[in-house]
């Protein structure tokens, strides 16, 4: 499934996706939220590229733990500091690029568990953890690329008939149904970039 992570293509690739999609996510936020998803997300992933250099040069889990830093700085909202949680979990769970596809799933869970325990959080609640668990769940069961991939969407796609019940959509309530989650929608785009990467290795 992969080699080397190549930290700067991958910083590279999710700026880019993010920001072709800076109009669909504030879309989505518009209808359950308050319509900041795209530029919170494009803020902190152009801050992320601007630190590629940097971020590239130290060992794997201190990049990562890097990037989720400046994610935290620079998002704000509710995401910036659940997306800071997942790269710096991740980073604080080892230093090596993980090599096998199941050292990377372990690495994975431990963003996803941080993700959970700092927004109070679970799959089902309509939020970005809606992508996240189903794509730990296809590396823990050792899914390939194209796994992974339907893996995020559909767990994306699960968000739409939701009724959010945390972060700021949960206000509407019954309202918040039929419509997909900004935070599920950049999290399956993210996924979706280091797939592309790893594709191309
Ligand atoms: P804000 O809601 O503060 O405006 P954003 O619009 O940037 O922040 O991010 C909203 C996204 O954050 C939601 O679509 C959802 O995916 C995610 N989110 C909000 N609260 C939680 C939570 N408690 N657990 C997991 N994800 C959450
Ligand atoms: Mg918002």
């Amino acid at each position: 499934m992969m080699g080397e992570l190549p930290i700067r293509r991958l910083i590279e690739a999710c700026a880019a996706t993010v920001a072709a999609h800076v109009e669909e996510l504030t879309a989505l936020d518009q209808a359950i939220g308050d319509g900041d998803h795209g530029l919170n997300m494009q803020r902190g992933l152009k801050a992320v590229a601007e630190a590629a250099e940097e971020i590239a040069a130290l060992p794997f889990g201190k990049a990562l733990h890097k990037a989720g830093m400046t994610l935290v700085m620079k998002v704000g909202g509710a995401s910036g500091p659940l997306y800071g949680s997942l790269f710096m979990a991740m980073g604080k769970a080892g230093d090596e690029a993980p090599a096998a596809p199941a050292r990377l799933a372990e690495v994975f869970a431990a963003g996803v568990e941080a993700v959970k325990a700092r927004g109070k959080s679970d799959a089902g609640a309509k939020t970005m953890l809606d992508v996240l668990v189903p794509v730990q769940a296809a590396l823990a069961e050792g899914g390939d690329i194209a796994a992974v991939r339907a893996a995020a969407d559909g767990g994306l796609a699960a968000t739409g008939p939701l009724r959010a019940t945390k972060g700021r959509a949960a206000f509407l309530g019954e309202r918040s149904i039929g419509h997909l989650d900004p935070g599920a929608r950049s999290s399956a785009l993210l996924v979706h970039a280091v797939c592309d990467v790893l594709e191309e290795e």
